[in-house]
């Protein structure tokens, strides 16, 4: 029997590059700081919805941020309980085993799976890094959670799957699709292929945009498609210029597609510079010493500078930094604002968190992020300076 792990999670990355699985096998995966602070969100919101905490402002473990976007994923979830007669039964985080085939199975731990007094059943995923995240309707670990949950679960064919993103500088979003039985059977059809093609000895890679520059394998021995990818454009790089020429005779069509492979092999290649970086600053500064100067650094040609201290007032400490100046510095209100810049982004999300907890206590509906932006944009309208950015180009999904 062969198990697979975080089946679902990487069912999109698999899809496009199935030889990925076996290309990541055992290499370890460091936690960035974005990806320990979901862990962290996640953890908060399982907690709330197993009942061990009620209330999320009081998780002294989430910075201010944090506590946001957790309370902006709770208030999705608990807005939709509202709206479909309430909650029958609540799984959070349940990992169960997904038998795939007679011969493959993977642990599977779908964030939220509520079943609602009027039949409805809801699975929730929520995404608190990635800028760009595929919406509901083009997501694979949502459709994977809700064609397990269908294939071992006797009830309502439908399956209501949520993708709640948040944390990110493009805003919140909660995209929602419901699945019925004709797109159930569809995905039965083709998501266990993914899994199959992934776990099949000589699985092909694939390069990609989308599917590489989360990978792993990216720029590794592991994978030397990616690493010759680099290396042709690498050498192709020079005969390029001047580049404007090259560019000159080129048809659109032409251009777009050679703006893919150059943002496929930049993301590729920014991974491996940042690998070499780590790799050569181990062998020059081994103790990590924040005073080592460039004396006796092992590369040719090289030399690093002294490291130096990074001083920062987390969003946390702004009320304390400006306590602190007004009590020993005199500074003013007036003048300490003059300094402070404010995203109206962030005044919308927190108005309208204010506001929902508002009509929470009073027992009223929720109200819609839009009348809370609309009522904005007539309040702040002295305010707000409007300067126009030139349009950009958006990538459409193929
Ligand atoms: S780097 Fe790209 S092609 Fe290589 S294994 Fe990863 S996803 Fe596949």
């Amino acid at each position: 029997m062969l198990t697979i792990e975080h089946a679902a999670s990487s069912a999109g990355k698999w899809e496009l590059c199935p030889g990925s699985l076996e290309a990541c096998k055992g290499i370890p995966e460091t936690k960035s700081e974005p990806a320990k602070s979901g862990d962290r969100i996640h953890h908060a919101l399982y907690e709330y919805a197993v009942g061990k905490v009620t209330d999320i402002d009081s998780r002294i473990d989430l910075s201010d941020r944090e506590r946001q976007v957790a309370n902006w994923f709770k208030d999705q979830v608990v807005k939709t309980c509202r709206a479909n007669g309430g909650v029958a039964s609540i799984h959070a985080e349940q990992t169960s085993l997904w038998q795939i085939t007679p011969e493959l199975q993977s642990h599977i731990t779908p964030d939220l799976v509520i079943s609602m007094k009027d039949g409805t059943r809801h699975i929730f995923d929520y995404k608190s890094g990635r800028a760009e995240v595929h919406t509901s309707d083009d997501n694979r670990q949502v459709q994977s959670y809700a064609l397990h949950d269908w294939l071992e679960n006797d009830g309502p064919a439908d399956r209501v799957v949520h993708v709640l993103s948040a944390g990110n500088d493009s805003g919140e979003r909660h995209t929602m699709t419901t699945l019925d039985t004709a797109t159930m059977i569809a995905l039965e059809g083709y998501i266990p292929e993914i899994f199959i093609a992934a776990v099949k000895p000589g699985a092909k890679r694939e390069l990609g945009f989308e599917q590489c520059r989360y990978c792993l394998a990216a720029g590794t021995e592991r994978c030397p498609e990616s690493i010759q990818a680099v290396e042709k454009f690498a050498a192709n790089a020079p005969r390029m210029q001047p580049v404007d020429a090259v560019l000159g005779a080129m048809t659109p069509d032409q251009c777009s597609e050679a703006y893919k492979k150059v943002a496929l092999v930049a993301s590729i290649a920014d991974k491996v510079k940042t690998c070499l970086k780590n790799k050569m600053m181990e062998w020059a500064n081994p103790s990590g010493d924040t005073d080592w100067d460039a004396e006796g650094c092992p590369m040719t040609g090289w030399e690093i500078t002294k490291g130096s201290v990074v001083r920062s007032i987390p969003d946390d400490y702004v009320d304390e930094a400006y306590r602190l100046l007004n009590e020993h510095e005199g500074i003013t209100p007036d003048q300490f604002r003059s300094i402070v810049s404010v995203k109206r982004t962030k005044i919308e999300g927190m108005v309208h968190a204010v506001r929902c907890e508002k009509a929470e206590l009073d027992q009223e509906k929720a109200p819609t992020k839009k009348s809370t932006i609309d009522d904005l944009k007539t309040i702040l309208d002295p305010v707000i300076i409007e300067s126009r950015k030139a349009g950009s180009l958006k990538k459409r999904s193929e």
